[in-house]
């Protein structure tokens, strides 16, 4: 199977009181896992096994039309999940450093500025999806949104942090209410790695 599930650099209980640990092992043991084998067995049928993720993301309008829509849906899902966990820590900081920060101040006048931005759109993003800070092609930092599993690496944008706006990424502990869900993802957003992607 070219496609597994990625090691987490924390245990499922870690995240804790933000994330908490029967959502996060059902989020990675069966909605991140079930996009990992659904992948698989679409690049099976599309004879695409040798295809790196970013390679199938980005070449889907000439993949065979019968799995076009699997590997962009479980393609999508798998490898969003993967940004996904690395946006996570235990070690959370609350705000962007170093260069990260200095680019986030120049697009947005502050870091503050920019976390109001990003929470407006994960609150009004309409249904299933994903808040994204990106670098878009012409190498500037962006919010973007994207609908169900399509993923920013698709439309040529690179990712830098993510929020994963599914009812599923929380509605066991925060029922409905996605801006409790919001709040908490602050206090574990990975700016390191966001850094380092930067
Ligand atoms: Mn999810």
């Amino acid at each position: 199977m070219p496609f597994e599930l990625p090691k987490l650099a924390y245990g499922f209980n870690e995240l804790e009181p933000h994330y908490d640990a029967a959502t996060v092992e059902i989020h990675y043991s069966k909605h991140h896992a079930t996009y990992a084998a659904n992948l698989n067995k679409a690049v099976e049928a599309a004879l695409w096994q040798n295809k790196s993720i970013t390679e199938i993301l980005t070449s889907l309008e000439s993949a065979p039309e019968p799995q076009r829509a699997a590997l962009r849906n479980h393609g999508g899902g798998y490898s969003n999940h993967c940004l996904f966990w690395e946006s996570l820590t235990p070690k959370g900081e609350g705000k962007a450093t170093g260069k990260l920060a200095k680019a986030i101040d120049a697009k947005w006048g502050s870091f503050e500025v920019f976390a109001e931005a990003f929470t407006a759109k994960a609150m009004a993003h309409f249904g299933s999806g994903w808040v994204w800070l990106v670098k878009n092609k012409a190498g500037e930092l962006d919010i973007v949104d994207t609908h169900d599993q399509i993923s920013p690496i698709s439309l040529g944008l690179t990712p830098i942090i993510v929020i994963d706006v599914w009812e599923h990424a929380y509605y066991l502990k925060y029922k409905n209410v996605r801006a409790d869900w919001i709040k908490a993802w602050w206090n574990i957003a990975n700016w390191e790695k966001a850094e380092a992607r930067f």
